[in-house]
């Protein structure tokens, strides 16, 4: 299968850089899968599930919110968090839910409830993302 460049970043590092088949990403209104030859366009992304295939093997990590630019030559993504299964604390993930929900429950302005219906997205995404942890390594 064809491959290209595929660049992941966060504000603390870079986290993948390398030739891939594809990349399956959460982006906002619908996932999708960006392959070879996918015409130039830039994507948001809302906190979920992402997926990289290479050599045929596929792994998944979360991705959270941030926006990827697909080029001729390269792809890249940028988001605010992406982690792979062992790397996601599902403790934290818990505690993070159970305050977002905690806080929705409250009747807030429009602007809270928007960061706590993503802050609650964002824990339901890693706990999932944990549970899946297929141990296929690339
Ligand atoms: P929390 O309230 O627990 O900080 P959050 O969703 O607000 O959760 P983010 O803003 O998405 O956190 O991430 C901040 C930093 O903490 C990032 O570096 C991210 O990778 C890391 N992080 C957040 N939650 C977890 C987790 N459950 N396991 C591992 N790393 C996490």
């Amino acid at each position: 299968m064809e491959k290209f460049n595929l660049e992941i970043i966060t504000p603390e590092k870079i986290f993948y850089k390398g030739e891939v088949e594809s990349i399956h990403i959460p982006a906002l209104g619908g996932s999708c899968t960006i392959m070879a030859g996918h015409q130039p366009m830039v994507f948001a992304t809302e906190p979920g599930e992402m997926q990289i295939t290479v050599n045929g093997v596929t792994r998944e990590a979360f991705m959270s919110e941030g926006f990827i630019e697909v080029r001729p030559d390269e792809t890249i993504a940028f988001s605010e968090a992406v982690e792979w299964p062992e790397d996601i604390d599902a403790h934290r993930a818990e505690e993070a839910k159970e305050r977002a929900e905690e806080q929705l429950r409250r009747n807030r302005s429009a602007a809270e409830y928007r960061l706590n219906r993503l802050a609650l997205q964002r824990a339901f995404a890693r706990l999932q993302v944990k549970n899946h942890n297929n141990m296929n390594n690339f």
